[in-house]
């Protein structure tokens, strides 16, 4: 799911307005330093970078373990719940809770217990050496320890018509969307967990769901497969690949290609939906962290250290398995309480007393 998928007008945030520096427990705001021009770096103990709810939790634990945390949560605050409707499976809201509302309030709490939240995007850092830098709308913030909470976002096709009609019937977020489309006939591209399980939830809502994938067989779990084949809503377009999406105001076809033989089909639907994976946001990082095969940030063992001492990684930048709000939240909860640790093991260091519970990648 990206912060495109669908315009703002579509979702309202709920009253929400998340573009100002939020001054925490009351002191002074992150941008002063470049409103009185001093230029001077802010420091900070520890810096969470992303203010979705792996951010937000551990902005949450390090508040509370007095830390004083600087969240630089960018200029999208909030992560994917921001476009996300009813949250039903977040343990505590069993009447669920919007995407925004759930994340206003890990915003208040976070910011109750002192954390200051910036609304900018991290620029560039330099994590060669301590304190790590890192700059965020033209301030230079050096911080003893960091974490890596930044998300990732949905892949799209890459195609024209979709990038024209996003917001217009082609969206990458079917929680989010499949609700316009009641009774309606919709298409959706992929062939992993994330088509399948998008594939099923649109029929709670659509007369007919098209499942289009580029080969014979599902790259997603047999459970899904078996699910979705059972599924009477559900018509599979296998070997099959979306060339255009047609229309001029809104969605009014798709174009499929065929990868088992030529020519080409026209399939009427009201709206598409992409599926097709999702991209870890690690571009201001992958010069320093260690990424897994498949792009993800690295980390050691059962921690959340990555392969540099003091920067921890929490959420789905690191976990394409699970992608869940409470998975990312508890993983930011285990990144504070890593960082509490590791601060507490290098204090220790200095003071040539041994260190308790020391986390490090080394
Ligand atoms: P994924 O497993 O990477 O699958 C992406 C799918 O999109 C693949 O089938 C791929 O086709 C297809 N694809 C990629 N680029 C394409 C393109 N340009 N045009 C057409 N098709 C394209 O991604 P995912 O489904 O988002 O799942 C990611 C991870 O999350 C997986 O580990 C998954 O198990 C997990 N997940 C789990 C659950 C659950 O357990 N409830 C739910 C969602 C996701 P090919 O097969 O040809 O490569």
């Amino acid at each position: 799911m990206s912060d495109d998928a669908t315009p703002k007008t579509t979702r309202p945030l709920g009253g929400i307005s998340l573009n100002f520096i939020s001054e925490g427990d009351g002191s002074a705001p992150l941008s002063q330093s470049v409103a009185s021009g001093t230029g001077k770096p802010v420091e900070a103990r520890v810096v969470i970078v992303g203010s979705g709810p792996a951010g937000l939790t551990a902005a949450i634990y390090a508040a509370r373990a007095n830390l004083e945390p600087i969240v630089i949560g960018g200029v999208a605050a909030g992560g994917q719940l921001m476009i996300t409707s009813e949250v039903e499976n977040y343990p505590g809201f069993p009447d669920g809770v919007q995407g925004p509302e759930l994340m206003a309030l890990f915003r208040k709490q976070a910011e109750r217990f002192g954390a200051r939240i910036l609304d900018a995007d991290v620029e560039r850092v330099d994590l060669g050496g301590r304190p790590f830098r890192l700059w965020a709308a033209g301030v230079e913030y050096r911080s003893e320890a960091v974490i890596v909470a930044t998300g990732a976002e949905a892949i799209w096709l890459g195609i024209e018509s979709e990038t024209r009609l996003r917001g217009r019937g082609v969206s990458a977020c079917a929680t989010c969307d499949g609700f316009f489309f009641r009774d309606k006939e919709v298409g959706i591209v992929g062939g992993g967990d994330s088509a399948l399980e998008e594939a099923l939830f649109l029929t709670r809502f659509a007369s007919k769901v098209h499942l289009i994938h580029r080969r014979d067989a599902f790259r997603g779990s047999k459970i899904m497969a078996t699910r979705v084949a059972a599924n009477p809503r559900i018509q599979l377009h296998l070997n099959r690949t979306v060339e255009e999406v047609i229309g001029s105001e809104h969605v009014e076809a798709l174009r499929l290609g065929k990868t088992d033989g030529a020519g080409e089909e026209l399939l009427a639907v009201d709206g598409f939906f992409v599926a097709i994976g999702h991209r870890p946001n690690v571009a201001a990082f992958r010069d320093w962290l260690e990424l897994d095969k498949k792009g993800y940030l690295k980390t050691e063992g059962a921690t959340t250290a990555s392969n540099i001492d003091g920067v921890f990684v929490a959420g789905d930048v690191d976990d394409h398995r699970y992608r869940q709000a409470v998975t990312a939240a508890g993983e930011g909860c285990r990144a504070a309480i890593d960082v509490e640790r590791w601060l507490e093991a290098q204090e220790a260091h200095v003071a040539g007393r041994p260190a308790a519970n020391a986390v490090s990648a080394r």
